[in-house]
């Protein structure tokens, strides 16, 4: 592996609890797979104030343009709820996101056997579940303009736009092709063509996007609505969906919460590729930074290390060694290893971060 380049964040909180898990697996890639990263740490979020009165500094952002991957923790805490809106700590979060242009948000729903019956549905339906959710990120109802509250007449009126131009739309299902073809091969796409002349839009360009370029892969259609019912009722059905941001935000949170804890669940936003072919890239735990737990050693490390996972996939084009590392997360969970967030029966220990972290690099030395 040429030149891979790593900028960690750990952030606030749990975040960089987590992290010192992360930096144990990746240490064991180094020296027993030869899988070595230039790795640089710096600071963001509430960290990033305290130290430099801002919560992501110019050179900070500087190296996360320069680097192939960016991990973060977590950002925020009640420390810095007083702060003004333009220095709390998720603004260096989404300065990353926006001047990375990172247009591709990847949520994994990925059922762990062990915690099939840990879901809230029956274990048939979620055991040995692995979808992936692909929101579009940077545009859409959440951007569009006009937006604001007015006046009309006697009452106040509240606006939104939902927008999206062909560019836009083709992008993000390029990206949904591309990674298909690493999984299932199947690419569902969801929006509201019936109501919507944005989700009209939507739906040729995406099939347009597939004609012309991904005809190997295959494609459906769903009404956002429909899906999301179908991702209750049977969501082995899917491989990957793609949809816009406002139903991606639903979508991808309802499918997250099929396989359990919020310490499970990783994330990747992607945007344009570099000059050396790899994407933009930040990964980062669905999670925040826990304040409730920070400093106790109760949290799940899972999450984070399962973005490294989707690092060493999506970044790295490492995919074996990304499946080695999910099949260590399994085997501990397997057996019978718990953080105290997935706790359900009565008598079982739970073990520590660094308990969890170490219980996973084991299980990477006894894959060899
Ligand atoms: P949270 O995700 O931090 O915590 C929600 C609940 O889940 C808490 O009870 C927490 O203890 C638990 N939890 C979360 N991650 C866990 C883990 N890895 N292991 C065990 N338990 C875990 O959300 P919140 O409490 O709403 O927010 C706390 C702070 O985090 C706020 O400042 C919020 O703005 C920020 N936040 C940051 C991000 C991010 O950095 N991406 C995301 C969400 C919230």
């Amino acid at each position: 592996m040429s030149n891979a380049s790593l900028l960690i964040l750990p952030g606030d909180g749990i975040g960089p609890e987590v992290m010192t898990e992360v930096r144990k697996v990746i240490d064991w890639y180094g020296a027993r797979r030869g899988l070595t990263f230039d790795v640089s740490e710096d600071l963001v979020g509430g960290a990033a104030y305290d130290a430099h009165g801002t919560p992501l500094t110019d050179a900070t952002m500087a190296k996360a343009q320069e680097v192939d991957a960016v991990l973060l923790g977590a950002v925020g805490g009640p420390k810095y709820d007083v702060l003004d809106f333009s220095v709390k700590p998720e603004r260096g979060l989404l300065r990353l996101r926006k001047e990375m242009d990172l247009y591709a948000n990847l949520r994994p729903a990925q059922c762990f056997d062990a915690l099939a019956d840990f879901s809230s549905l029956k274990a048939d339906v979620v055991g040995g579940l692995d979808i992936m959710i692909i929101r579009e990120l940077t545009s859409g109802v959440y951007f569009g303009e006009p937006r604001g509250i007015h006046t009309e007449g006697n009452e106040r009126v509240g606006i939104n736009t939902q927008r999206y131009t062909e560019s836009e739309i083709a992008r993000v299902a390029r990206s949904a092709f591309e990674l298909a073809r690493k999984r299932g091969n199947k690419v569902c796409s969801m929006e509201k063509a019936n109501v919507m002349e944005s989700g009209v839009l939507w739906r040729e360009v995406v099939t347009e996007v597939h004609a012309a370029e991904y005809p190997d892969v295959e494609l459906s259609h769903m009404y956002a609505d429909a899906g999301a019912m179908q991702l209750t009722r049977w969501p082995k059905q899917f491989d990957v969906i793609v949809t816009d941001n406002l139903f991606g935000d639903l979508l991808s949170d309802l499918a997250a919460m099929l396989t359990g804890s919020l310490g499970m669940l990783p994330s990747a936003s992607l945007g344009a590729p570099m000059a050396n072919g790899r994407p933009k890239a930040l990964y980062e735990p669905v999670h925040g930074s826990a304040p409730d737990i920070a400093g106790t050693g109760k949290a799940n490390p899972i999450a984070c290390i399962l973005s490294f996972a989707m690092a060493l996939r999506y970044s790295f084009d490492q995919g074996d060694e990304a499946t080695r590392l999910e099949e260590a997360v399994n085997s501990v969970l397997a057996d019978g290893l718990r953080t105290a967030d997935l706790l359900g029966q009565e008598g079982v220990a739970p073990v520590s971060t660094a308990e969890m972290g170490d219980a996973i690099v084991a299980k990477l030395d006894a894959s060899l």
